[in-house]
């Protein structure tokens, strides 16, 4: 079978290996259809993730369907069709008893600690592979898992109807969490310094847009709220300033919700944080957002039609990386295909 393969940083391959075997009686065999490049992804590539290992095969937004599945799987059958969950946890550290396995002690991520989708078979555990609608197209469900982060975004910052939620950045994270936030009831703002991410943003329906670029986003948000700020602010830009200015631009009350990996430190005077009382979450990954999101979608309440910029087929996949390096300000989703 093909798989795409970095080999060391900046080498990215097309390698024939075997098809893997099933090992355990709660494992099944997918045969993936689709695998979405995700920033992360890229980083990888350029060996900018501290935690990957190579060579590696790459991916975890992927999708496909079960061809096989081991003696004890009982929660899905062969010809389903399945989004892989990319996480595996422990079950056992601090935070996998907390319920919250995405940041578990011995956390393995899918394309990151452990080999990912970017293969024609890839065999999961059953726990991980959540059933889809047989009739959802392979290229809107592909867009699930990045989906769940902004949904993750949305449960860290506790949205509740009615909230007003900043989300600054309109990029494809930035997206989804705006999506999610409207799914929870809130009044969305959505900032970037692209005119049309935010036409885009507004076309699936953010309430408010701000280009901070040309406009003060404080005085813009201030406009917004009433005076009162944010009541959850999303940093999906993840750059020194946008952190300090998330803070500043939350409500008494509010919480902030931090999706960087930057090790820039910023300048927060304590005093912003505790007079509003506000609360700073960070967001890693997902924590059972998967059966969230597929719920929404199911219902019809979720639309991912028009989302994805392109699909290239596995022959492609240097292509793929090329294209959406390249047309990073305006690329929402690039996915490989194995059609
Ligand atoms: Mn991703």
């Amino acid at each position: 079978m093909k798989v795409g393969v970095v080999e060391t940083p900046g080498v990215l391959k097309l390698v024939e290996r075997e098809i893997p075997k099933i090992k355990n009686a709660n494992d099944v065999l997918v045969k993936v259809k689709r695998v979405g490049i995700c920033g992360s992804d890229i980083h990888i590539f350029h060996g900018k993730n501290p935690f990957a290992v190579y060579p590696r095969v790459w991916g975890h937004e992927f999708v496909g369907e079960v061809v096989e599945t081991g003696t004890a799987v009982k929660s899905v059958k062969k010809g389903d069709h399945v989004v892989v969950e990319p996480i595996i946890s422990c079950g056992e550290c601090y935070a996998c008893r907390q319920g919250r396995g995405n940041v578990c002690l011995n956390l393995k991520v899918f394309g990151v600690h452990i080999d990912g989708g970017c293969a024609e078979y890839v065999v999961v555990p059953e726990a991980n592979a959540h059933i889809l609608p047989a009739d959802l197209p392979w290229d809107e469900a592909a867009l699930i898992e990045p989906f769940t982060i902004g949904a993750q975004a949305c449960y860290r910052g506790n949205v509740q109807k009615g909230d007003y939620v900043l989300v600054m950045g309109a990029g494809t994270i930035g997206l989804t969490v705006a999506a999610m936030a409207k799914l929870y009831g809130a009044i969305v703002i959505v900032s970037d310094l692209i005119d049309d991410k935010l036409a885009y943003a507004k076309s699936r329906g953010a309430d408010y847009t701000i280009n901070s670029g040309k406009e003060n986003i404080f005085d813009r948000v201030n406009e917004i709220t009433g005076g009162m700020g944010a009541n959850v602010t999303v940093d999906a830009v993840c750059v020194k300033k946008t952190f300090e200015d998330a803070i500043l631009l939350t409500s008494v009350a509010g919480r902030v919700v931090e999706l960087s990996f930057s090790e820039t430190p910023s300048e927060i005077a304590p005093v912003n944080i505790i007079k509003k009382e506000i609360s700073v979450h960070g967001s890693r990954l997902q924590t059972k957002r998967f059966p969230v999101v597929i719920d929404f979608v199911k219902s019809g309440k979720l639309p991912l039609g028009g989302f994805v910029s392109k699909v290239y087929p596995i022959s492609q996949m240097a292509e793929a990386f090329d294209y959406t390096e390249k047309n990073n300000a305006s690329v929402r989703k690039v996915l490989i295909s194995f059609d």
